[in-house]
């Protein structure tokens, strides 16, 4: 390992849970990659809603604090650590891991980085893993998506919505976009999908219908749950799956199995953090997703981006479904 002359940076610190303005910017000392780790210095973070659960004590897993929030990022490789090979120093890359991103200068495992296409900026790098690899395994992994085929994607203007559009466009499936507002059924559209509805047009289940000519949707991502997963079982066809990704709205979801039986529906959840652990989806992903975004077939939206002593605001503008895209900051300004 190199010696390093830098020993503090500015990062981000979470001592209790709570909303977004619990984070505070401190002075914390500069990570050591210990054997088998890689510290980045960090030029972009994605910020997902993940990240706003995480501190809020919502999430999937507890959180432990004190913590520095951010899970996905960018930025250059700074120093190696003991018996880490393949990597050189100066190069940029992606990263994927718990904790620790929103800070100038982040330590991941050497497992926890994924290689970026040169065409990508450092925002966009950052944009990349968490949507891309969840839409990918949510359309083909779980979903079994088949050209030609009809995709409800909700929340569609936001990272991961973009994410599926791109994707499935990409896979050649025909895309039904939902979202709150008109301006984001418009970037939908701009992404290629076919049919965009309001999340709450009166007559949006009848409009899915019809859209399939009366069948109904064979594959659905649904992100926002609560009372939005029963609307999605109505709009399934039959034998249609509902890829259970995420619960935006926070609100809990009843599931009656007699109308899973009657339609043949299959109910599937996604979560990519124990999906990363099967090496051969992964690589799956991994390959397919290098293709498309190393050939501008598609392209990480970038959304609003922040300054790191503006992380709050970032994390509060995501809750309050201001952004499009990917949320991002860049802890070096
Ligand atoms: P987004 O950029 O999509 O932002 C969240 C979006 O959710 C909002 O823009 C909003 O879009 C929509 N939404 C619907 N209802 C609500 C609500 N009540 N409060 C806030 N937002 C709402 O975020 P991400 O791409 O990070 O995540 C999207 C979803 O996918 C989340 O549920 C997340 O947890 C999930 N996810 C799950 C993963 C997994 O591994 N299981 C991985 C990645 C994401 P609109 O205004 O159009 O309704």
């Amino acid at each position: 390992m190199l010696p390093s002359m830098t020993t503090t940076m500015r990062g981000m610190l979470v001592e209790r849970l709570g909303a977004p303005d619990v984070m505070e910017l401190r002075d914390l000392p500069v990570p050591q990659p210990g054997p088998g780790e890689i510290r980045i210095r960090v030029e972009a973070v994605g910020i997902n809603f993940a990240d706003v659960l995480a501190v809020a004590g919502e999430y999937l897993t507890r959180t432990r604090v004190p913590y520095t929030p951010g899970m996905e990022f960018a930025g250059i490789v700074d120093v190696l650590g003991e018996g880490v090979s393949g990597v050189q120093t100066g190069v940029r890359v992606a990263g994927l891991g718990g904790t620790g991103a929103l800070a100038e200068y982040a330590v991941v495992p050497a497992a926890g980085l994924i290689p970026v296409p040169e065409n990508l900026s450092a925002a966009q790098a950052a944009a990349f893993p968490v949507s891309y690899f969840t839409a990918y395994h949510g359309l083909k992994t779980l979903g079994y998506a088949q050209p030609g085929q009809w995709v409800l994607v909700q929340a569609a203007a936001g990272a991961l919505g973009t994410a599926s559009i791109q994707l499935a466009k990409a896979m050649d499936l025909n895309v039904i976009a939902m979202a709150s507002t008109e301006e984001k059924l418009e970037l939908a559209r701009t992404l290629g999908a076919d049919v965009t509805l309001l999340q709450d047009d009166p007559d949006r289940v009848q409009k899915v219908k019809d859209a399939t000519g009366g069948r109904g949707v064979p594959l659905i991502l649904e992100v926002v749950g609560g009372k939005r997963f029963q609307e999605s079982l109505k709009m399934a066809a039959p034998r249609g799956r509902v890829i259970v990704i995420g619960n935006a709205s926070r609100e809990p979801a009843h599931l009656q199995p007699g109308e899973l039986m009657k339609r043949n529906l299959t109910v599937t959840g996604l979560w990519l953090t124990s999906l990363m652990s099967d090496q051969e989806a992964t690589r799956e992903a991994a390959q397919e997703l290098a293709k498309l975004v190393g050939s501008g077939k598609v392209t990480p939206q970038v959304g609003p981006t922040y300054a790191l002593a503006d992380s709050a605001r970032a994390f509060q503008d995501l809750m309050d479904r201001k952004t499009t895209g990917k949320v991002i900051i860049e802890p070096q300004r």
